[in-house]
């Protein structure tokens, strides 16, 4: 059996949509990499009696966890310590030596005392206190079976404490199996849809090994689980290279492996350079490559040629070229990667043209038409793109897939079958 989890946001705020959820997709993943499964997750208001029921309906479902996020702090709608008191039937209790940590560093950091931080120093009776990362204390308790973690709402100082203090407390109680190896595996490139399909001869199921999909902006993550006894580890590593001879260059890499910075160590192995040619993306090449540390071995540079004249005066795009294709075309953005490959004096090139909207589309260019150029060993190879989503998110996804171009025709396709695959939107 394997240990299941609950979490409760509190905060109108959530509700409302004034702010992303983000603690709950931070601590779902954070659990599974515990092999503990969340089986729910509940945002409530901040409303007392509303918490309080929220807490005892999951205690009734007994998880072996249960995680409180939010409502930690001095103010009147923070509520979590009086909900778990009233949920549990304690009082709260005075703590000192909370108190004492508060004023200090209230005097430390030169804030104005109120007497409203008083509350921060109290806690369900028998609650053991989770020491602050801000200005709010979290606290844990167990109570038939299940132990109630109370962390604060403000995202850096719930990712503090549960690496600091909870992630450690439940490998302590073993209710984090530290029994569970996990192995995200990487790709971009490829639908949902079409990866199950791909993926679909593979038997994972059963003896202990479990696999699921997550798409994100970065590219489709297959996650591989598997219980962390040595038949376990080995049944994950064989998955891990089974999906690996299938899915060939569409991995990118594993666990927190950037595509960019995968990009980056391969033109590092081939001695080659890069440069950047950039029209819809406004830079966001450039930045992704530069966002990894020591990239100034491989990457030279970029532009960003955003109207047409600047297209033929910086990468001396063809204005014949321009007049007769439009700035959104192959053919450009094949002239764009040159023209950046000889500015810059790179062995390797990528550019991006395209209709990132949500105006500017037409029948023949729609809004998600773009054109992603790349030069390598002196061959250019442009690829089209057509791409959901609003305007960030296509220039991101076209930006990642700028990259990805070059990376594929980095790999030797002999060893990388699918390197070669034509891209799913
Ligand atoms: P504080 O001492 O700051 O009041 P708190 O524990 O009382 O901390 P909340 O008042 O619930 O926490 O939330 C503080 C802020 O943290 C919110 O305004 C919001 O910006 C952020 N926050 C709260 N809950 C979440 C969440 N689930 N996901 C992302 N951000 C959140
Ligand atoms: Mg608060």
């Amino acid at each position: 059996m394997q240990n299941t989890a609950e979490m409760i946001f509190t905060g109108d705020e959530l509700l409302r949509g004034d702010i992303v959820n983000t603690n709950q997709s931070y601590l779902g993943e954070k659990l599974l990499d515990l092999g503990i499964f969340a089986t729910h997750a509940l945002c409530v208001a901040d409303d007392r009696a509303a918490i309080t029921k929220a807490i005892g309906d999951s205690l009734g479902r007994q998880p072996a966890v249960l995680i409180l996020s939010g409502g930690l702090g001095p103010t009147e709608d923070d509520l979590t310590r009086e909900a778990t008191a009233d949920a549990f039937g304690l009082g709260l209790v005075d703590h000192p030596e909370l108190l004492e940590a508060i004023r200090t560093l209230f005097k430390d950091r030169g804030f104005v005392w109120s007497e409203n931080n008083r509350k921060q120093a109290t806690l369900p009776d028998g609650a053991i206190a989770i020491p602050m990362r801000g200005t709010a204390p979290g606290f844990y308790l167990e109570a038939g079976g299940t132990l109630v973690v109370a962390l604060p709402g403000v995202p850096r100082e719930l990712k503090e404490m549960w690496t600091g203090d909870v992630e450690p407390l439940l490998r302590e109680r073993r209710l984090g199996t530290e029994g569970f190896a996990v192995r995200r595996v990487r790709t971009f490139g490829l639908g949902e849809s079409r990866a199950a399909d791909m993926l679909s001869g593979l038997e994972w199921r059963g003896a202990g090994m479990d696999i699921g999909t997550r798409a994100s902006k970065d590219g489709l993550t297959i996650i591989l689980r598997a219980v962390a006894t040595p038949q376990g580890v080995l049944l994950l590593e064989q998955t891990e290279a089974r999906i690996r001879e299938i899915l060939g260059g569409r991995v990118y890499g594993v666990d927190d492996d950037d595509l960019a910075a995968a990009t980056g160590k391969l033109l590092r192995r081939a001695g080659l350079t890069v440069s950047s040619g950039e029209s819809c993306t406004g830079g966001l090449v450039a930045k992704r490559f530069t966002d990894a540390p020591g990239s100034s071995d491989y990457f030279l540079g970029g532009v960003v040629t955003y109207s047409n004249g600047a297209k033929s005066k910086l990468l001396g795009v063809d204005e014949a070229l321009l007049a007769a294709k439009g700035a959104v075309s192959s053919e450009v953005a094949a002239a764009m990667a040159e023209g950046a490959r000889s500015l810059f004096g790179t062995g390797c090139a990528v550019s991006t043209t395209g209709v990132a909207g949500p105006g500017g589309g037409s029948a023949q260019k729609p809004v998600g038409l773009v054109f992603i150029g790349s030069v390598v060993a002196g061959v250019t190879v442009v690829e089209e793109l057509h791409l959901p989503g609003t305007r960030e998110e296509i220039r991101y996804r076209s930006a990642q897939a700028a990259i990805d171009l070059l990376r594929r025709r980095l790999l030797r396709p002999s060893q990388n079958p699918a390197a070669r695959l034509p891209l799913s939107a």
